[in-house]
């Protein structure tokens, strides 16, 4: 997957969901960091070639539909990965990133008390 700074667009998304970064419908993953949310909350990097970023730690991101990633979250989560869409929502809700997930979920446990299993 490689992101196109002319057209805002990654390689890997359909024509249907290409309208240069401004899909209101897609839901954006970091690279680097767990950071997740919808295309809305997106940070941009510094520069002439801005493209979407981590709001958080400036991580460049990955993008697929908004109601998939959550379809395939809770589909995930019925196969038995417990907690697994609280623990996403709760993320998004969060004013920071992690590293990895794992240390996201330390926290999600902390902060509710609930496991989150991950794999
Ligand atoms: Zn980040």
């Amino acid at each position: 997957m490689k992101f196109d700074p002319k057209t805002g667009d990654f390689d890997n998304v359909k024509p249907s969901q290409q309208n240069h970064g401004n899909n209101p419908n897609l839901h954006v993953y970091s690279a680097r960091c767990a950071w997740s949310g919808p295309i809305s909350k997106v940070g941009k990097t510094k520069g002439e070639q801005s493209i979407p970023c981590c709001p958080h730690c400036g991580s460049v991101l990955f993008q697929m539909d908004e109601n998939k990633w959550w379809a395939d979250a809770e589909s995930w989560e019925k196969q038995g990965h417990a907690n697994y869409v609280e623990f996403w929502k709760w993320s998004e809700a969060q004013p920071r990133c992690w590293p990895t997930v794992e240390e996201a979920a330390v926290e999600f446990k902390k902060a509710t008390g609930k496991e989150v299993v991950l794999r």
